[in-house]
């Protein structure tokens, strides 16, 4: 809470928009917005976008995947209407390729919060990596990115895969 009043004093904008303000309450400081949802789909429901994942405010993942889970989930469930198979099972292929584009980009996330690792620094000692880089970053989340984890293995921690958003009762 001192955290945010002390910090609203020193920033310009902050201060001479709550200038004439009146407190009315305590302020509060909204943090740790990122959540996966523990399954992806049951008998006659399936998550996309925010309610199956949200990764992180940073990068602008949460329109990109909004929109792209929002088409596979259409495809998938447009041909679960064709072959008439509406069950959970049926979602599979759309969790695994969501949860492992989300696992690609939030390894890239994971490193830009980590303390010595910048992405100038990364792409100054591998720079044939710059195109993953910038491809994971602006969507293509489920190419091969094997190369570019080593290279950041090489100078952060890289987070364990996250297990979850396959569907239920499966
Ligand atoms: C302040 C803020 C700033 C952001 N800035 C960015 C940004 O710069 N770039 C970026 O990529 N992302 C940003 N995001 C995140 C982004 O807005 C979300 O990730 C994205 O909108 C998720 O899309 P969605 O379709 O999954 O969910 P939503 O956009 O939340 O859509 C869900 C819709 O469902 C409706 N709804 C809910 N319950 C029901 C119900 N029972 N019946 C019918 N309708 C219902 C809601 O009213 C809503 O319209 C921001 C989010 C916030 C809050």
């Amino acid at each position: 809470m001192k955290f945010l009043i002390n910090w609203s004093r020193q920033n310009k904008w902050i201060e001479s928009n709550l200038k004439d303000a009146h407190q009315v309450g305590e302020y509060w400081v909204t943090n740790e917005y990122s959540n996966h949802s523990r399954y992806c789909s049951k008998q006659g429901l399936m998550l996309a976008g925010d309610a199956y994942c949200f990764l992180d405010p940073v990068f602008s993942s949460g329109l990109m995947l909004a929109l792209k889970s929002g088409v596979m989930a259409a495809d998938a469930i447009d041909s679960g209407l064709i072959e008439n198979d509406l069950t959970p099972a049926r979602f599979m292929s759309y969790a695994r390729t969501l949860r492992d584009g989300i696992n690609n980009m939030r390894i890239l996330v994971c490193a830009f919060y980590s303390e010595g690792f910048t992405f100038k620094a990364l792409i100054d000692r591998f720079p044939n990596l710059a195109g993953d880089v910038t491809d994971c970053l602006s969507g293509d989340i489920n190419k091969d990115y094997t190369s570019l984890h080593e290279a950041i293995a090489t100078m952060v921690p890289i987070p364990k895969k996250m297990e979850l958003g396959m569907p239920l009762n499966t």
